[in-house]
């Protein structure tokens, strides 16, 4: 159903007839970690998450797993380096 509190027109899951059925009845804006997040959408002049009602929850348990922010460098720490190839590397053999 589509969201008539916040996100107007937004297709939204706890959005019911009664009305908005997130635990405080409507949705939580964004927190600073979200800050530069391609998912970030503006109502009134306030941040909020496309994805999530509550944005801090994502960040919880370390990054948020939506964030369009920090895909490079979760790309580059996930590179496994083999200590023995690394310092072969170093050494110029
Ligand atoms: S997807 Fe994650 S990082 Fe992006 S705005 Fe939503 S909660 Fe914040």
């Amino acid at each position: 159903m589509q969201c008539t509190i916040i996100k107007p027109g937004i297709e939204c899951l706890f959005m019911k007839a009664a009305g908005c059925s997130f635990h405080d009845g409507a949705c939580k804006t964004v927190v600073e970690s979200c800050d530069g997040c391609a998912r970030i959408i503006e109502f009134d002049k306030k941040k909020y998450c496309a994805i999530s009602p509550d944005p801090s929850s994502k960040w919880k348990r370390g990054n948020c797993n939506f964030a369009t922010h920090l895909k490079k460098t979760q790309k580059e720490s996930k590179q496994k380096i083999n200590p023995l190839k690394a310092s072969k590397r170093a050494s110029g053999k």
